[in-house]
């Protein structure tokens, strides 16, 4: 799993993420929810290793990661500015990451088809992004974010630039994706809907703070705080 101790974050004076302290149970599905601006991206980059914090520790799968480059966390990420290699097909998209580690051609090659495959895109490996749809897109951005076996998948608002009813169908998708495969997930959404229905577990975040953890059910029936009350509310 992973543990969070203590981390803070500071922009000049300001604390983007405040003393937080977490543990994710290993093969969860958690969701960071929280409106904008609230720390959710600033806590998972922390996470990925793409920014350090100011105090505190991470650990992943019981090490001490804090100090550990990103390559070296063998985590999968699919973050809001990271988009899919324009140039280059889905099937080099994904194998991309297996080839920077010198994998075996051919493993790579059989690793991209499974891929393809637990993505629901087999038959478009020779497409390139453009030819796509935006759920398609993400969808290949999370078999890229797959391809290096993670034990650890990070995703920013992995669905958010899309519309209602892509964004319901991903949601399921992502769902059954993580019965299959496991794989300790920490998504971000300020959709409180979003983390309602795919979460097993729910981090609720504002200003830089962790409001209350707890499941979907137990979020919505014994708010912790006003914020969280008013925040979870009743879905409208
Ligand atoms: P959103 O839902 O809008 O993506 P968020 O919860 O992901 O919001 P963060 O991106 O983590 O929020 O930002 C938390 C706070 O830290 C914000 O007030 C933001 O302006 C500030 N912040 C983030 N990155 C930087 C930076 N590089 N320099 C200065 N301030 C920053
Ligand atoms: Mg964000």
């Amino acid at each position: 799993g992973i543990q969070v101790e203590n981390v803070s974050k500071l922009y000049g004076n300001f604390r983007a993420v405040d003393d937080v302290s977490l543990e994710i149970k290993t093969g969860s599905l958690v969701a960071l929810l929280g409106p904008s601006g609230s720390g959710k991206s600033t806590l998972l980059r922390i996470i990925a290793g793409l920014e350090t914090p100011d105090t505190g520790q991470i650990w992943l799968v019981g090490d001490n990661a804090t100090h550990r480059s990103v390559q070296d966390r063998n985590i999968g990420f699919v973050f809001q500015h990271y988009a899919l290699f324009k140039h280059l097909t889905v099937r080099e998209n994904i194998a991309f990451a297996m080839e920077l580690r010198k994998h075996n051609k051919n493993r790579v090659r059989q690793r991209v088809e499974e891929l393809l495959e637990l993505v629901q895109l087999k038959g478009f490996g020779d497409r390139y992004p453009s030819q796509l749809s935006g759920g398609q897109r993400q969808r290949v951005a999370l078999a890229r974010a797959l391809a290096v076996q993670p034990r650890i998948l990070l995703l920013d608002e992995p669905f958010g630039a899309l519309d209602a009813k892509v964004r319901k169908d991903l949601r399921a998708w992502l769902r059954n994706l993580h019965s299959e495969v496991h794989v300790t997930t920490v998504f971000v959404t300020h959709d409180q809907e979003e983390a309602m229905e795919v979460a097993d577990e729910i981090v609720v975040m504002n200003q830089g703070r962790v409001e209350q953890v707890g499941s979907p059910a137990e979020i919505y029936d014994n708010p912790a705080t006003p914020f969280v009350m008013s925040f979870i509310g009743p879905v409208n």
